[in-house]
């Protein structure tokens, strides 16, 4: 029995992760949940998981979710309460699904404890790569890919050895906006990029997805967790996602994991790893797929993709950079304060703006996370003119 914490648990990944909990009673037990506001949805997850402890966001919040549950869980709240969550609920296994570099802490804290971190939050691996990855090196807990392209290639890579991998080819379905030109695309709403294809995600990664943002963070999240050079990594277009990724090894064999687009089965596999259990998620018909269409990504039309091979490139600050202006911008456009197009340009100001301090510590990250949002922000009232 695993028993499991789940750092953002009304969201996508989370409620897909109870889900996957639900479905292995004799597997997992939830020990710990946190939620920022929707306390009526934690309220009931309380009430059919009994969790030790749970975190919401602000003492309000706390007093409204003591109403709404009859168990004896203990209730916390603030950035102290989701970190008590993460280090101090007795679990095995902390789901890390908040979003952006809001998990950079509570990841290494529970590292630290000794805790495994499944990660789906790439954002603390963008921005605190290098840190995270030191952290978990030197501490019993292990950190395990969520993503469904990094569960992939964890799958591919099982009984492997890295030193034979001569590649790692990242799928993408594309995004919401993967045929749409850049006149077009500057048109284009939030409402437009919100309609995934394939995955539904949270509002934020899905805009992500529809800038290749998200394809970008997953080469760099791929770069730390795999521990592979960016010359070594591709991303190619499959807009099926039937392909979550792919490893070529120097003897010319290619490994790939395949399924149907399903997160909860790269959460399963998460949890639950080097072991399978049993899932009625849909499986995929072989018989009925005519075609698969692959295709080399478009750096010119998307060029946020561009941007996370530089600034992975470059190292040190400038990838918490990257991530604090795209989060910025990311909000902006959800809110309708800038266009699409202005997502990029933000970005790009941001990072030109930025001077490069190579290893850097866990305080200048979040420094210049800080001090790259206040100027994103200057350049979102700039573009409102
Ligand atoms: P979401 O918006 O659906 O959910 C976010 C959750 O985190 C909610 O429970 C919310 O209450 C909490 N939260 C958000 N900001 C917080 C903060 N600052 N402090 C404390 N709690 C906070 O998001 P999601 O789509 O589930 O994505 C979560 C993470 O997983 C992201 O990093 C995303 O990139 C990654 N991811 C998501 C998917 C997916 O299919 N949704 C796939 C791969 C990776
Ligand atoms: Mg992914």
């Amino acid at each position: 029995m695993k028993k499991i914490a789940i750092i953002g648990a009304t969201g996508s990944i989370g409620t897909q992760t109870l889900d996957v909990i639900r479905q292995h009673p004799e597997a997992f037990e939830v020990v710990g949940l946190t939620a920022q506001s929707r306390v009526k949805e934690l309220a009931s997850f309380v009430e059919e998981f009994k969790p030790a402890k749970v975190a919401v966001g602000s003492k309000e919040k706390a007093k409204e979710l003591q109403t709404l549950i009859s168990t004896s869980t203990t209730i916390v709240y603030g950035e102290e309460g989701l970190m008590e969550v993460a280090v101090d609920s007795g679990a095995d296994i902390v789901l890390m699904a908040i979003i952006g570099s809001a998990g950079i802490l509570p990841t290494i804290e529970a590292l630290q404890a000794g805790k495994d971190v499944a990660i789906a939050n790439k954002e603390t691996l963008v921005a605190a790569g290098e840190i995270v990855i030191d952290v978990a090196r030197r501490s019993k807990g292990e950190l395990i890919a969520v993503d469904s392209e990094h569960s992939a290639i964890f799958q591919a890579l099982s009984g492997q050895s890295l030193e034979d991998v001569s590649r790692l080819i990242v799928t993408a379905s594309g995004g919401a906006f993967r045929d749409k030109t850049r006149e077009e695309m500057a048109h284009l709403t939030a409402i437009d990029a919100l309609k995934h294809p394939n995955w539904a995600m949270g509002d934020k990664i899905t805009i992500d997805s529809a800038t290749l943002m998200n394809k970008g963070f997953e080469v760099m999240e791929a770069h730390w967790l795999f521990d592979i050079s960016y010359d070594k990594i591709d991303v190619l277009v499959h807009k099926e996602s039937y392909i979550h990724s792919i490893v070529e090894y120097h003897d010319g064999s290619m490994m790939a994991q395949l399924g149907a687009p399903d997160m909860r089965v790269a959460i399963q596999y998460a949890l639950h790893h080097p072991r399978r259990l049993k899932s009625d998620f849909k499986r995929l018909d072989w018989t009925n797929i005519a075609t698969m269409h692959f295709e080399q990504p478009d750096f010119t039309r998307f060029p946020c993709l561009r941007y996370c091979y530089e600034a992975g490139r470059a190292g040190g600050t400038m990838p918490a950079v990257l991530n604090a202006s795209n989060e910025v911008a990311n909000a902006r456009f959800r809110e309708g304060k800038i266009g699409f197009l202005d997502i990029e340009k933000v970005i790009y100001e941001t990072m030109a703006q930025h001077t490069i301090s190579s290893s850097p510590s866990l305080e200048e990250i979040l420094a210049v996370d800080e001090e790259a949002r206040r100027i994103a922000e200057g350049m979102v009232k700039a573009s409102q003119g």
